[in-house]
Formats: C-alpha cells, sequence, structure tokens
C-alpha cells in the first residue's frame, strides 16, 4: 500500500500519521517516507493494513491518498504513476544535460568502450562518439569480470580519466559501480550509475544507489536470468530508498544457444511500458555478442519504442581488452544513430513517407 502525503502537512499532522503508522504496524520506529519524483510517499506492506485501519489512515489530515496495487512492486508500477518518469543526466557536472524518458523525447544514445583502457584510447574513442551524434559517455572503470585472470578495469584512474573526457567532450559519462562502499566515490565522478546484470540482485548496492547524497541516475541492468518481476522489485529498492532516477536497460538474458551471447528480449519493452513508468533503453551489444548484429538489433530496439540504446564502440575492436567481438567502431555508430533517428521520427510520425504508387 501506498500511502500519498499532503505537501501542505503540518508538521503536528505528519506526527499523528506516524504515531498512527506505529501503532498500526506494531514498530516502535517512526516509518520512513520517500520523495518519489511527484509526492512524498511512505510504502507498507498491504498485509499490515485491515480495513479498520485503512479507515483510520484515510481520515489522516496529512494523507492526501491511499493506494492499493495487486503488484509486488509498488513506486515503480504504472498503476501508481500514470505518466512516463523522465530522468534528467548530467545536471550538476556542468556537461550537457540529457533526458532519458517520456513520449515526445528522442532516443538516447549512450556509446563507448566496455573498459576504460587507456587515455589515448578512451579520448579517441570519446570524440568518436560526441562527433557521431552519441549523447551520453559510457566505459568502465571498475569491470566485473567472468574469470579472476581477465583485465579488471583501472579502477579509480579510469574514474579520472572519464572525467577528463567529459570536459573535452561535454558529453555526461556513465560507469558502473560494483560495491556499496563505493557508490559516494563513484557518484562523485559519474552523471549516471550503472548496476550490471551481476549486480541486479545486490540488496545492499541497490540501497546504497537509492540512498546516496548526489541522487545520480541509475542504470539498472537485467540480471542474467531475471524475470521482469525480480528485476522491477530491486527497481523498486532503489526507488525506495530514496532515488526516483531509475532507468531500466534490457541486455539480453540467458538461453541455451551459443550462437549470440545472450538471447535479447525486446518484447519486454512494451510490456515494461506497460508495467512501469520508468524509462527502458537497449543494451544490443551484451545482448547479442556479436558487432554485426548490433545495427540491426538497434533498429529493431527503437521500433520497439525503447527510449534509448547503450552501444559498446571501440576504436579498434580487434585489439580491445574487453568485449571486442560485440563492439562497432566510431563510423559504424554514426550509421547506427541516423537510421535510429529517422525510425524514430517516421515512428512518430514527424517524418513522413512518400506513399506508395
Ligand atoms: C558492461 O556494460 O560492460 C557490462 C558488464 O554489462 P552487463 O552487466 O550487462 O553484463
Ligand atoms: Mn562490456
Amino acid at each position: 500500500m501506498i500511502i500519498t502525503i499532503h505537501d501542505k502537512a503540518t508538521s503536528e499532522e505528519r506526527a499523528n500519521l506516524m504515531a498512527l503508522l506505529c501503532r498500526i504496524t506494531g514498530s516502535q520506529r517512526p516509518i520512513a517516507t520517500t520523495q518519489t519524483q511527484q509526492s512524498e510517499v511512505i510504502v507498507l506492506d498491504g498485509t499490515q493494513v485491515n480495513a479498520d485501519a485503512q479507515v483510520a489512515l484515510g481520515q489522516q489530515r496529512a494523507v492526501e491518498q491511499l493506494i492499493q496495487l495487486k503488484t509486488s512492486y509498488q513506486l515503480v508500477s504504472r498503476a501508481f504513476q500514470r505518466e512516463d518518469s523522465q530522468v534528467v543526466i548530467g545536471a550538476g557536472h556542468g556537461c550537457k544535460t540529457v533526458t532519458v524518458g517520456g513520449k515526445s523525447a528522442s532516443p538516447v544514445i549512450m556509446a563507448g568502450p566496455c573498459a576504460v583502457e587507456n587515455r589515448e584510447q578512451l579520448l579517441e574513442t570519446a570524440h568518436g562518439v560526441a562527433k557521431a551524434g552519441g549523447q551520453v559517455l559510457r566505459g568502465g572503470a571498475f569491470k566485473p569480470r567472468t574469470s579472476p585472470y581477465q583485465f579488471q578495469g583501472l579502477g579509480i584512474e579510469g574514474l579520472i580519466l572519464l572525467n577528463e573526457a567529459r570536459e573535452e567532450t561535454g558529453l555526461p559519462i556513465i560507469t558502473e559501480v560494483m560495491e556499496p562502499g563505493m557508490v559516494e566515490t563513484v557518484a562523485q565522478h559519474a552523471d549516471v550509475l550503472q548496476i550490471g546484470a551481476r549486480n541486479m540482485q545486490n540488496y545492499p548496492l541497490l540501497v546504497a544507489a537509492g540512498k546516496h547524497s548526489q541522487k545520480r541516475p541509475v542504470l539498472l541492468k537485467r540480471g542474467l536470468s531475471s524475470t521482469i518481476e525480480e528485476w522491477l522489485l530491486a527497481a523498486e529498492y532503489i526507488v525506495a530508498a530514496g532515488n526516483p532516477n531509475v532507468i531500466l536497460c534490457e541486455r539480453g538474458i540467458r538461453s541455451y544457444d551459443p550462437q549470440t551471447r545472450n538471447v535479447l528480449d525486446l518484447a519486454c519493452v512494451p510490456l515494461l511500458k506497460e508495467l512501469t513508468h520508468l524509462p527502458i533503453i537497449v543494451d544490443p551489444s551484451h545482448a547479442t555478442g556479436r558487432s554485426e548484429l548490433v545495427p540491426v538489433m538497434s533498429r529493431a530496439s527503437i521500433a520497439a519504442n525503447a527510449d534509448g540504446l547503450i552501444i559498446e564502440v571501440h576504436p579498434d575492436p580487434n585489439t580491445a581488452l574487453c568485449d571486442g567481438k560485440q563492439s562497432i567502431t566510431p563510423a559504424e555508430l554514426k550509421q547506427v544513430i541516423q537510421e535510429t533517428q529517422m525510425l524514430s521520427r517516421m515512428l512518430k510520425g514527424e517524418l513522413v513517407m512518400a506513399p506508395v504508387a
């Protein structure tokens, strides 16, 4: 159950509400409120609230609305918030700001290397991404590698290089954070915190990304074998902890066929548009594992109504220290951006095709 709080509630009205909630839930501690994009709310486990308690809550002056939802996820649900959430990237770092989500917005393209390898590679890629029309620069400084013997990323040095790339190109940056204790540090450098597929159910990390002081947007990738409900509940952790700026990212799920690295679940995009108000982008690089499939699956993702793409780009994919097989070049990225922009404008009716004779 979600309780939305009147923005004009006095401190006495709030205190009365909190005291009642403590009685209803049997808790000694005041119940935490959370700020969503639209209002201040309290979320309760619906089973704690019987019919009498509901009536008593409804009579509280501090309560604007009581919302009973049937789904396990609450704050991220479309039934709670009908309007699309719009997530603003880049505020506070003096770079360009980019908005993800919302019906009128055009798809946002995030692109860059899987891993920050060195200064030259990052800056060359960053300039290539900017020139191609990309709006956000990606690059892993902390890499969650399957094998402990593979390149693990440059760590803090990688974050410093990403800062330099942002200063040179004006592009906001997205980079992965793998542990709760590093969230504040990564948030000081990055414009978007990426939580990777392997960490989608790392609950202390989700809570830390929800609570950190800067409230940077979080890109939450779908877990390797996660259901849509598990994914939405992971997003719920971040929002319930206080950060409403969450973007979902479909990056393919595990299956049995090794021909592609993962199976790109494109049907989840229109489905998520019904289930949640959060923006959803697609990562065709990890979803396919094959650079030659990235352009067409980028177009397919935009046709499925994705709010953007995150694509791995390397100036020389053959020498990449990580994920070279699925990386495209900056020139190929330019083509992908042109095609997906055109497609998006056509789907919105902004670009009219000549009628078939
Ligand atoms: C990445 O973006 O480089 C990455 C490791 O992605 P994922 O978490 O989707 O595997
Ligand atoms: Mn990668």
